[in-house]
């Protein structure tokens, strides 16, 4: 694994890393599609209609995920916190569910591992959104049970990726 670290005084870091991995179904899907605009419109047609679950405390970040996903014909659902989310889980079906980590209420670590409790979501897709992909979350994530991550500020072209990975 190679890592290294840039800093710049007064506005933080930024730490990269490239890593190997075992190659499965999904990673080569996502090699496949790659950032091509062909992967990107394979990506999108594969996630219309698709119904998701946006598990999301911030306004600004609602807004914006909600714009960005119904343009594609994508079927959004919010929920504010991961004890809201749990409640619509019981009477609503989905495809996949975009969780964020820090909200009120419940955290989207304990909702994740709340919904792995639950046998009949154990193939239900749960995706992090967090901005700290690099400080122990994405391990946290996977740990509680989560499938994959979405950085944020969200990339719309890489975020259908992931998601079409998983749906
Ligand atoms: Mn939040």
């Amino acid at each position: 694994m190679n890592l290294w670290v840039q800093s710049i005084e007064g506005e933080g870091s930024t730490f990269s890393f490239t890593i190997r991995m075992q190659k499965s179904d999904t990673t080569s899907f996502a090699e496949a599609l790659k950032d091509t605009k062909q992967g990107v419109k394979a990506a999108i047609d594969k996630l219309y209609r698709k119904r998701v679950l946006l598990v999301e405390d911030n306004d600004m970040n609602q807004e914006l995920a909600i714009d960005l996903l119904e343009a594609k014909g994508l079927i959004v659902i919010l929920a504010e916190n991961g004890q809201e989310a749990l409640d619509i889980l019981q009477s609503k079906e989905f495809d996949l569910v975009l969780m964020d980590i820090q909200m009120p209420v419940m955290d989207g670590y304990e909702a994740t591992r709340k919904i792995r409790e639950q046998d009949r979501f154990k193939d239900l897709p749960v995706l992090s959104m967090t901005a700290n992909v690099m400080s122990g979350d994405r391990d946290k994530a996977r740990e509680v049970g989560m499938d994959d991550t979405i950085a944020k500020p969200i990339v719309p072209q890489d975020m259908f990726i992931t998601m079409a990975k998983w749906v």
